[in-house]
């Protein structure tokens, strides 16, 4: 009898262990997210503070010979203000020369950069708003191949949408991801003038859009870029303006392949659809790739 009682005892003792171990706090959320700007060491500037419920803080950064971001705790110096006291690393980097290249040509740059300094092609996937599901297949298919890094341009209102879609695309080994902002409500409506249509519509809150997704995106686990995309690849002077005083380039593409451009230079942007609406760009990309001796790239200046 009391060996029965101290083994209920101990089975007790254990399932008290057991769910002990089994509930962990719950994530810290963000509850601060801000712009901030200064040189940590090196090359390497922060971009964002970004304060957690339990009162830690993380700095956004961007290796600015690298291009490269990265979440990290903050330690030593707190940078300040924005871009005022920044001293720019022998005079300049790949980060800033591209910024005053894209901020003093917008006519060129309205789409964003759509080519790159490279042998080979950028892949772009955008995930704008939509009803359908990811195309899994696709990604798949890109692992397979060996087809890495993919940049993947992601809307708000679809990380909203289509949670088990992302944490898919976030379990991920291959390919490489790299995250753009692609804004957080992705407004567009069909046969609006391009003046009025995107974020050109007339009230559009540019920050909320901007750093309103940039956010949602560190909320849910993704490290963003330092690349913005235009929905619609459609901006104006304000729009570039607000994208680029943001610290975020936009980019481009010079292949949108549903739209009959092609890939036919080393150093093409190409575009396609992965959120279930353009199946024609994803058919046309897998009839290409086998005809190419190119192979996907990281963007490079
Ligand atoms: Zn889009």
């Amino acid at each position: 009898m009391r060996l029965l009682r101290n083994s209920w005892l101990l089975a007790c003792l254990l399932c008290l262990a057991i769910s002990a171990v089994g509930q962990t706090a719950p994530a810290p959320t963000v509850v601060r997210y801000e712009p901030c700007c200064g040189l940590l060491e090196g090359d390497v500037v922060a971009l964002r503070r970004i304060t957690y419920s339990d009162g830690s803080q993380k700095w956004l950064t961007v290796n600015t010979s690298t291009l490269a971001t990265a979440i990290v705790p903050v330690s030593g110096r707190m940078p300040s203000g924005r871009d005022d006291d920044l001293v720019l690393p022998d005079g300049g980097s790949n980060y800033f020369i591209l910024m005053d290249e894209v901020a003093r040509d917008y006519p060129r740059y309205r789409h964003g950069v759509s080519s790159y300094n490279g042998a080979g092609y950028m892949l772009t996937c955008d995930l704008c708003p939509s009803s359908k599901g990811l195309d899994r297949d696709f990604i798949e298919m890109l692992a397979d191949k060996g087809v890495s890094p993919v940049y993947i341009s992601v809307s708000g209102k679809w990380m909203e949408r289509h949670a088990a879609d992302l944490q898919w695309l976030l379990s991920l080994k291959t390919p490489r991801i790299v995250w753009v902002n692609h804004s957080l409500t992705h407004y567009y409506k069909p046969g609006a003038l391009d003046s009025v249509n995107f974020l050109n519509r007339p009230g559009t809150d540019l920050q909320r859009e901007i750093l309103g997704n940039e956010r949602l995106m560190v909320e849910k686990g993704l490290t963003p870029s330092i690349f913005f995309r235009y929905p619609g690849l459609i901006s104006s002077p304000a729009v570039a303006r607000a994208v680029l005083d943001c610290g975020l380039i936009p980019l481009g593409a010079d292949a949108w392949l549903a739209k009959g451009e092609r890939p036919d230079k080393p150093g093409s942007i190409i575009l396609v659809h992965i959120n279930g609406n353009e199946p024609l760009g994803l058919k046309l990309f897998r009839e290409w790739l086998p005809t190419t001796k190119m192979t996907a790239e990281e963007f490079k200046r």
